[in-house]
């Protein structure tokens, strides 16, 4: 993510071109679709945060934030299309046997979002009145999600102690599914999170996964994972999506995070939950018509993003690195608890407040440039009294990661 002014903002080669095509009149902007529009929003945004033209900013805030690449919009573009909600898009059924297949289930229906295909997955999953979901209280389904499953589905949850390393304790699990008891709700569904985001990006081991699913079988109780940076894990790990999710009844992915599509999620599992759960979501407001646009999004990121993951959990390492090699102790992280693309630094809020070193990180402070070489604006954001976090993701090159460090450690040395 270079310059603001420049036209390498708009995602890669050929931006310039792109930028002119768009921005050359007032209606053609729209008619041409993203390409102008996006890169005068990317600009208009970055101006917004008071930052001058030459200014590198690297934004971290989200791995949301990726912007589809001249290659991802090509493929949208040659696309073929038909109507999916009758079933013939051609693109969005390849990309659905593809999902599948990566996952070792029958298969797959894509969805406008993460959100919606866990709210179709726990509804379908806990479909008799009175049931009840088991689910760590530090997962996006739990925390993350407005209680969309109480809301629009009338399922109650039960909530188990999250660990740092985003499993719970399979003893409280047992312990937390209730007898059959007329004063109960019925306990019908486990979820995990994996790679955990609010935990960091940690990837579950798979020793636990195995464990839970014997546990779960023993309960008698389908399991279900939110797996939104399921192939974040699978590279951490070394080992297949499919032998990660082995156990697992459904399973989320996303393709908006890291794998860099604009929009889109696939909800996987058997052949006849798949069609009651294309069912849901057209009851939903989630069917789509020519989506094969964004199924070719979604099938380019898994060809040509999902290989380089691995590079996204490298920077991470070492911006991790370099802020455990700061002295003074105001903002530390633990390296070896940064798996994936996700890093949280730790602020001692005595000294610093993470909303205060977001601020600072974002700021360009007197004397910065002469010291640093170059303007550097960081956008990061805080989560809670004590925890900043960062994501990394395909347009933070090696370089920004630099520049990023170069600031951290000149923001971390100077508070007092
Ligand atoms: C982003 C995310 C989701 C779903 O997000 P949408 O914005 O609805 O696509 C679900 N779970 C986790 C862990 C996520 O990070």
């Amino acid at each position: 993510m270079a310059d603001l002014a420049g036209e390498t903002m708009n995602g890669g080669g050929g931006g310039g071109g792109e930028i002119k095509v768009g921005v050359g009149g007032k209606t053609r902007v729209g008619e041409e679709g993203g390409v102008g529009v996006g890169a005068k929003i990317r600009v208009g945004e970055e101006g917004r945060v008071g930052v001058g033209g030459k200014t590198r900013v690297v934004d971290l805030r989200s791995d949301t934030l990726t912007y589809p690449s001249l290659g991802m919009k090509t493929a949208m573009m040659e696309a073929i299309l038909g109507d999916d909600v009758l079933g013939e898009d051609p693109t969005v059924n390849a990309l659905q046997e593809r999902v599948a297949r990566l996952l070792g289930k029958e298969s797959a229906a894509f969805l406008p979002s993460g959100t919606m295909c866990n709210l179709i997955a726990v509804l379908l999953h806990c479909d008799r009145r009175g049931g009840e979901v088991l689910v760590g209280d530090n997962c996006h389904i739990y925390r993350w999600e407005q209680g969309g499953i109480a809301q629009f589905g009338g399922v109650h949850s039960k909530s188990l102690k999250t660990h740092p390393d985003g499993t719970f304790s399979l003893t409280e699990l047992r312990q937390a599914v209730r007898a059959d008891n007329i004063h109960f709700p019925r306990p019908s569904l486990v979820c995990v999170e994996n790679t955990h985001n609010m935990e960091g990006g940690k990837v579950l081991p798979l020793s636990w996964l195995d464990e839970l699913s014997v546990t779960c079988r023993e309960l008698g109780l389908p399991l279900h994972m939110d797996g939104a940076r399921l192939l974040n894990a699978s590279v951490s790990l070394g080992v297949s999506p499919e032998r990660i999710v082995r156990d697992f009844d459904s399973v989320t992915i996303c393709l908006s995070k890291g794998l860099g599509a604009p929009v889109g999620s696939v909800l996987v599992s058997s052949a006849a939950f798949i069609e009651r759960a294309k069912r849901l979501r057209k009851g939903l407001g989630g069917g789509m018509r020519q989506s094969g646009v964004l199924a070719a999004a979604g099938l380019y990121a898994l060809q040509h993003i999902y290989p380089r993951l691995s590079e996204d959990h490298k920077h991470v390492q070492i911006i991790a690195k370099a802020v455990n090699e700061c002295v003074g102790g105001a903002v530390t992280c633990d390296p070896s608890g940064a798996h994936t693309n996700i890093l949280m630094l730790t602020c001692d809020p005595a000294r610093i407040t993470p909303a205060q070193f977001c601020t600072r990180m974002e700021k360009v402070g007197e004397g910065e440039e002469a010291a640093l070489g170059e303007r550097v604006s960081c956008r990061l954001i805080s989560i809670n009294d004590t925890t900043v976090r960062l994501v990394t993701y395909k347009d933070i090159s090696l370089d920004d990661v630099e520049a990023l460090v170069k600031k951290l450690v000149y923001v971390i040395k100077g508070i007092a």
